[in-house]
């Protein structure tokens, strides 16, 4: 890959469970063993059912939890969460979005403070400037400037949705982590969303790993898809190969799986109807 802004090799995380009888307890290997690359500027999409370990390999590389092993190398800077070697630099570098937008944000603060706290916390702007910075980024998540002192209840799922990639992208990450961003929204809604994500994108020069369950969220949104299963990347490739052309039985089961063929047959039922 010519500029890769984010190299990970090998990465492994295990979770100590209790056993249940006698106290004992025992591994649980959640990642075991992910290695990826992704360009620039680009959208790497991780597909896979629930539990097959893409909430931890994005805690991971958001620098929430250490990986038992492996490396995450950030724009040629390689992340070492126990050494205490992580800088604030390397932490603004890399920020996540959530499903749940109204679990990640405070009900007491109204959004302008919601969008100025990274700045308070990492910047040595004046208040002017924060809420200067606020309001033009409120704008570039398509709000209202009115919204700038209102709660989040106030908002729909759509709306807490845009304050939280807006406040992801305060500090102008490298890489922004979205953990089944558009999962928990109606469709119309979904829609929407990702079209904001892309612009943003292309302004903020952003790089994305993109956590997705939903095929069709991933064919609109991915430049490469990268396929979890049990903890492993079983595959990996360009959209158009992994849509056109899976090669790993679980692909193929997942993709037999989503109602593609749902789509054309009522497709092709609209079209008979109105040629009727
Ligand atoms: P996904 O996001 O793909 O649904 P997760 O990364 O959340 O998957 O979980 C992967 C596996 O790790 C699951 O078996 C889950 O139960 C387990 N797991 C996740 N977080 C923890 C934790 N903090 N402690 C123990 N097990 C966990
Ligand atoms: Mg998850």
């Amino acid at each position: 890959m010519s500029d890769p802004i984010l190299k990970v090799r090998d990465l492994k995380r295990d979770y100590v469970i209790s056993g249940g009888m006698f106290g004992k307890t025992k591994l649980l290997h959640a990642v075991k063993g992910v290695s990826f690359d992704v360009a620039r500027g680009s959208t790497l999409a991780v597909v896979g059912e629930s539990g097959c370990g893409k909430s931890t390999l994005a805690r991971m590389l958001t620098m929430i939890d250490p990986p038992t092993s492996g490396t995450i190398e950030i724009d040629g800077e390689t992340i070492d969460i126990t050494s205490h070697g992580i800088t604030r630099e390397m932490r603004q570098a890399v920020q996540i979005v959530f499903q749940n937008p109204y679990g990640s944000l405070n009900p007491r603060q109204k959004i302008g403070a919601v969008l100025e706290e990274p700045l308070l916390l990492n910047t040595s702007m004046s208040a002017a400037e924060r809420r200067d910075a606020a309001l033009a980024m409120l704008e570039k998540v398509g709000l209202p400037p009115a919204h700038y002192g209102r709660y989040p209840h106030m908002f729909s799922g759509g709306q807490r949705q845009r304050v939280a990639i807006a406040r992801a992208i305060m500090l102008r990450p490298k890489l922004l982590v979205l953990d089944e961003p558009v999962s928990a929204l109606d469709l119309s809604v979904q829609a929407q969303i990702l079209n904001l994500l892309r612009d943003l994108q292309d302004e903020f020069d952003l790089t994305y790993v993109f956590i997705s369950h939903d095929l069709s969220v991933v064919r609109y949104i991915a430049d490469e898809v990268m396929v979890m299963y049990f903890g492993e990347a079983v595959e990996h490739g360009t959209r158009d190969q992994v849509f056109s052309d899976p090669q790993h039985d679980y692909t193929k089961t997942l993709f037999a799986a989503t109602p593609r063929a749902d789509v054309e047959s009522i497709k092709k039922r609209l079209a008979a109807k109105s040629a009727a």
